[in-house]
């Protein structure tokens, strides 16, 4: 009986796909980890035992350094969020709801702003302002042309990233250009394999393209954020995170000598500021229910 280490990235009816110096070992769960109530996700450290009949069994789960929720993946290093600019229009809420998920996860945001294109001059000009901002407050930001595509494949380079966006942010056009039209043709013929007419989320998987890992995640409509606490929600906004107010447990709203509201000094902080504000209110009327 060997024992060897790695890391699990794709489940799928019961099985796990672990990679291990370089091969594919297909695992079932075995550890004691189960009496915890932990249960294996794509994405994490294992290690596992192989036994005669070849087959692996999962025996301990390292700890992870974050957790996504949809899909279920674990230690991602990047979590790529597609926005359009224009049709649908930008949406600052939309946004700044997926980047709170990703702040909530601990993980890394990267923000693909897609159709730039479609912006006239004067749209454009003031968008560069928006694009100033989020890159002020930390984010690293690419659009959707050749050339950004080539600097974010290098980025990216051995890492596993997951990428979502709203239905009709340009999510797959963008997957498209990034995996140059692989990842596509291996979801199709997954879902051909299983012969069901789509991708099922009982089947998650970071495929590699290239050098890198991606696990898309569905298409979405509306964002929930209501599952976080009011008051965990201003360390979600790197903005202010670091602004120390009169009051420790200050949460920006109506404290007085509040800095975060004595401080909004551009336009686009103001408007970082708002959602806030509206998402806390959206969060206290939600648990008053
Ligand atoms: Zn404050």
């Amino acid at each position: 009986m060997i024992s060897k280490e790695g890391k699990i990235i794709k489940a799928m009816s019961g099985f796990y796909y672990v990679l291990s110096d370089d091969e594919i070992i297909t695992c079932r769960a075995r550890g004691n980890f189960r009496n915890k109530d932990i249960e294996p996700l794509v994405g994490d450290y294992v290690t596992i035992k192989i036994e005669e009949d070849s087959l692996g069994y999962i025996i301990d789960i390292k700890d992870r350094k974050n957790e996504l929720l949809r899909p279920k993946v674990s230690n991602i290093d990047y979590g790529i969020i597609t926005v359009s600019v224009k049709e649908p229009d930008f949406s600052s809420k939309l946004l700044d709801k997926m980047i709170i998920l990703n702040e909530y996860s601990n993980i890394k945001t990267i923000i693909i702003f897609t159709k730039l294109d479609k912006l006239n001059e004067i749209e454009f000009k003031n968008f560069t302002n928006i694009i100033n901002y989020y890159k002020k407050i930390g984010y690293i930001i690419f659009s959707n042309k050749d050339e950004d595509i080539r600097d974010l494949k290098n980025k990216i380079k051995d890492k596993f990233v997951s990428i979502s966006g709203q239905s009709g942010s340009g999510k797959s056009t963008f997957i498209n250009k990034l995996s140059n039209n692989k990842l596509e043709l291996k979801t199709s013929e997954i879902s051909k394999h299983l012969g069901r007419g789509k991708h099922t989320t009982r089947h998650i998987e970071f495929h590699k393209i290239d050098n890198f890992y991606i696990a898309d995640t569905p298409g979405f409509s509306s964002l929930d954020i209501n599952f976080i606490e009011k008051e965990e929600l201003k360390y979600l906004f790197s903005d202010f995170y670091n602004i120390e107010c009169k009051f420790k447990t200050c949460n920006h709203i109506d404290e007085p000598n509040c800095n975060v509201k004595n401080n909004l000094e551009d336009d686009y902080s103001k408007e970082r500021y708002n959602n806030y504000k509206m998402f806390f209110e959206e969060i206290k009327e939600t648990k008053r229910r």
